[in-house]
């Protein structure tokens, strides 16, 4: 049935008059995409010339556009899409709203509006995970997206959990970081985030010291804020930095490897074998090793090995979520990241990771399709990702719940 809610689609045929792009683009609103090719899911054939309709923030309609010529008027306010490719809106499961984002509740709305479209909205994405902020300027951040006030993602929150004397070199020393030295202060910390409102944990099971060892989380305290999150059915990233710290995470139950680890070369076969008992799911930020030396040698092979470590755990069928660490790389532009990933998957499975893959490890069942009753979060692509994984980040248009967050002049 093209329709379920075929009597409400016709009123809305009524409603709708042609509005000035500008117009549009400004209010949330009911409208059509026509023309364009669309991929329903990573795993459907695409539909080819197609019609989608939205109403109220959900997708009303998904067919042939021969299909639905007679349902609504020429008058429909339309985006036409010939040539464009619809797929559902992303996700980047790992960003921080730290470089640039201070002050957020003084921060003015086109400011905000602009650094959200130059560091987010603009590459596609819908829902961002957050592993790691000031808790309290991103929730007002968050507020205000919410609210309507910023167009924007939506914004779900992990709280930084630290080992004992374990305060990264990369992170400014003055900076207060929440150190766990006992099971019992890790869990006290757990439930203080999520009695905040924060959706995650992000444990920090090794952190990088510079020339001094990794200091890594010993796995009672890993399971100790396990424990507390899953209690409440939240999810568990860990930054693992090294084998120890991966080891750590993995048998202390966390969900999320929010990195690959590059710096060890590979997975061994015990943590590939265990990652996929426990449905471990793995963050590849491939981009992110581009920008941790000046020496170009290192770089390839911290590029090569991550790429190794992904293409090892993809094909032991193991689930990956985009991220990039963006906002704590200030490298914005997605491209890089789709050619390192092309490397190891298809495009279908990219799709997947930025689709699918988050909107069911997160249990977010009304996102990652473009199908009816589904949210209407939609990246409009220039050309096909089918063609060249590269072309996921050619974006022209981002949408979310309906509303136009992001259009390229
Ligand atoms: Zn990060």
């Amino acid at each position: 049935m093209l329709f379920r809610r075929l009597g409400l689609a016709l009123a809305l045929c009524l409603l709708l008059a042609v509005c000035p792009s500008s117009a549009f683009c400004a209010e949330p609103g009911d409208f059509a995409c026509t023309g364009a090719k669309i991929y329903p899911s990573p795993t459907d054939p695409p539909i080819e010339n197609a019609t989608l309709l939205v109403h109220d923030g959900k997708i009303i309609a998904v067919a042939p556009s021969y299909r639905l010529r007679n349902k609504f008027p020429h008058s429909a306010i339309t985006i036409d899409c010939q040539g464009k490719v619809i797929v559902a809106g992303f996700w980047n499961s790992h960003v921080h709203f730290t470089n640039g984002w201070d002050d957020v509740p003084n921060t003015l709305v086109a400011t905000l509006t602009a650094h959200l479209q130059e560091m987010l909205t603009r590459w596609g994405f819908t829902t961002v995970w957050d592993l790691g902020s000031e808790p309290s300027n991103t929730l007002a951040l968050r507020q205000r997206v919410e609210s309507g006030e910023v167009p924007g993602p939506q914004i779900l929150m992990a709280g930084d959990i630290f080992p004992k004397n374990g305060h990264p070199v990369y992170l400014p020393p003055e900076m207060q970081l929440p150190e766990a030295a006992t099971p019992q202060q890790a869990a006290g910390m757990a439930r203080q985030y999520l009695e905040m409102g924060l959706d995650g944990i992000k444990l920090f099971t090794g952190a990088y010291m510079g020339t001094k060892p990794t200091v890594n989380m010993s796995t009672d305290i890993v399971k100790a804020a396990v424990d507390v999150a899953h209690d409440e059915s939240k999810p568990v990233f860990a930054h693992t930095q090294n084998r120890v710290g991966t080891d750590n995470a993995l048998a202390g139950g966390a969900d999320i490897l929010a990195h690959t680890i590059p710096t060890e070369g590979s997975f061994t076969p015990e943590e590939l074998a265990r990652m996929k008992q426990q449905h471990t799911a793995l963050i590849p930020t491939l981009t992110l090793w581009t920008t941790v030396t000046q020496n170009p040698q290192v770089t390839d092979r911290l590029v090569q090995a991550g790429v190794a470590e992904l293409k090892s755990f993809f094909s032991e069928g193991g689930t990956i979520l985009f991220g990039t660490d963006v906002g704590f790389i200030s490298k914005y532009d997605t491209t890089e990241e789709f050619e390192y990933m092309g490397r190891a998957m298809g495009w279908r499975d990219i799709l997947a990771s930025l689709t699918t893959n988050p909107s069911d490890y997160f249990k977010a069942s009304t996102k990652g399709r473009v199908a009816i009753d589904m949210d209407a979060d939609l990246v409009i692509l220039d050309a096909d990702p089918a063609t060249d994984v590269k072309n996921f980040a050619k974006v022209a248009y981002t949408i979310r719940n309906g509303r136009v967050i992001y259009r390229r002049h």
